[in-house]
């Protein structure tokens, strides 16, 4: 689909893109030819990741029949390693189309988070942790086993 009634965020250059390819320093969890995992600087829940397509589109349906399979199976399995390295009470998933739904980025992601310690997730303003934190959520959630298929 190339037409959509969406209104998307004016955002360039993408920064997902620049972290993918690694012109922005940023924690890249895992990737293969489809999809990569991303540790956000706005931890918004515990263990919050981005799962996102390596290939640049803006919104869920532009995505392939591949891609959102691959997307879920791995939306899946990050919510699995949340759950071991974390072991919260309650796991967010949320992907938001268009600014009218809040999307800040103009590059298709899903954000997967366990429930913070006062419960549900934090939609404010959240102050950025450093790459070095992200490093060591990413080195947990591999130690509980996540792996990218
Ligand atoms: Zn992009």
């Amino acid at each position: 689909m190339t037409d959509t009634h969406i209104d998307l965020p004016q955002d360039q250059p993408c920064a997902f893109c620049d972290y993918l390819s690694g012109r922005r320093a940023f924690t890249v969890l895992g990737r293969n030819n489809i999809i990569a995992v991303l540790v956000t600087r706005e931890q918004r829940g515990m263990g919050h990741v981005l799962v996102v397509p390596t290939r640049h589109y803006p919104t869920l349906l532009e995505a392939t029949t591949a891609e959102r399979h691959a997307l879920i199976d791995t939306v899946s399995a990050c919510a699995e390693a949340i759950d071991a390295a974390y072991e919260r009470p309650g796991i967010a998933v949320w992907q938001n189309n268009g600014t009218a739904a809040h999307q800040a980025i103009g590059h298709l992601h899903f954000h997967v988070a366990g429930t913070l310690p006062g419960g549900g997730t934090d939609f404010g303003e959240v102050t950025e942790v450093p790459v070095k934190q992200t490093d060591a959520i990413a080195q947990r959630l591999q130690e509980a086993g996540f792996s990218l298929t």
